[in-house]
């Protein structure tokens, strides 16, 4: 089969033929009909972040048609839509048992430890597939895999509940889907913290606050709109401490800041006036949990998560358009995601 494959880091990703992946009894193999291009993919390309073993086949957001199963399999048959969930984890460690796989000491991400979806085929374990609802086009299941999941799994985090107020820090791809599932929750009051004018114009029509920061302190702006109130929620997705900060000042009292971006910056905080009298909570966020993908795909299924047309383009299965896509991918300004579409 056709595989794009990154074989020395540093370098353009290589088109190569590669054999058919075996299944064992409790995997399935999947057919690719979609599969997003990511800003980690670029990552790892560029060895901003480290591969254990090269060549591999990048692509860790996967959906597609069950091509076969291994014989253990029951839950989906050939021929079904499905979705493919990137943490293959051990399945039976007191992590997995308890439904935090995302720390599980044998885990193995999907187009990063092991072979992803810049494929015709990709097999993985059967609990790692889930079946797709009719409605939602592959392009879309697959982009949901990664940002959208991980939006999810923060407000999950962040313990977000109908009727609180939201500041979100950063409006890429996690704070777009961030912004329409917290309008899902029921939350009406959703600040939008920017600093590019493109993406500051387009929080209205999806139901935000749109904050200016260059125009003066988010922090400052945030308790004017909310009548001195801060906020119950905040979700950090920039990566920098000065952020980081601002996440945690706009909140009110019981509030929760729920930190994802990735930084080496120390962050600094006054721990009286910021957060002890409030009783304010900062949380980590590291990924998401297979179980949060079936409700993902509920809310996309009715339409509460969307990609609006014009935001989702393709490309062909090919190495030249995928080099081309990744080294996009960095000056990306506005939410339009590359997806892989084979034979497009
Ligand atoms: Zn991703
Ligand atoms: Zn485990």
């Amino acid at each position: 089969m056709k595989a794009v494959r990154l074989v020395q880091v540093g370098k353009p990703l290589e088109q190569t033929d590669v054999a058919l992946p075996e299944i064992g009894p409790a995997d399935i193999l999947v057919r690719v009909a979609a599969c997003g291009i990511c800003h980690s993919d670029a990552h790892y390309r560029a060895g901003v972040s480290p591969i254990d073993f090269l060549p591999v086949t990048l692509g860790h957001e996967v959906a597609g048609r069950v091509e076969s199963v291994g014989e253990e399999v029951t839950h989906v048959s050939p021929g079904d839509r499905v979705y493919v969930h990137y943490l293959v984890s051990c399945g039976c460690c007191g992590f997995c048992s308890d439904g935090n796989e995302q720390f599980c000491a044998k885990a193995q991400m999907i187009g990063k430890h092991r072979d992803g979806g810049y494929a015709e085929y990709i097999k993985a374990p059967g609990r790692n597939v889930f079946a797709l609802p009719d409605e939602i086009p592959f392009e879309q299941a697959a982009v949901m895999m990664c940002s959208s999941a991980t939006a999810l799994h923060a407000l999950n985090k962040a313990r977000l509940k109908c009727g609180d107020s939201v500041a979100i820090f950063g409006f890429g791809g996690l704070g777009f889907s961030a912004l329409q599932l917290s309008r899902a929750f029921g939350c009406q009051e959703i600040y939008v913290v920017e600093v590019n004018p493109a993406k500051l114009a387009s929080v209205a029509a999806l139901g935000g606050t749109a904050i200016d920061a260059t125009a003066g302190d988010p922090v400052q702006q945030i308790r004017e709109a909310s009548g001195g109130k801060g906020v119950d929620v905040s979700l950090e997705l920039v990566g920098s401490a000065v952020t980081m900060g601002q996440a945690v000042r706009c909140l009110s009292i019981l509030g929760r800041a729920a930190i994802v971006g990735l930084t080496t910056e120390s962050l600094a905080l006054l721990p009286y006036p910021e957060f002890i009298n409030k009783e304010a909570e900062i949380v980590g966020v590291s990924d998401h949990l297979a179980a949060e993908l079936p409700p993902l795909m509920q809310l996309a299924r009715t339409g509460k998560l969307h990609f609006p047309p014009g935001t989702l383009r393709s490309v062909d299965l090919d190495a030249t358009q995928i080099n081309a896509a990744l080294a996009a991918v960095d000056d990306s300004i506005d939410h339009i995601r590359t997806v892989i579409v084979p034979g497009t």
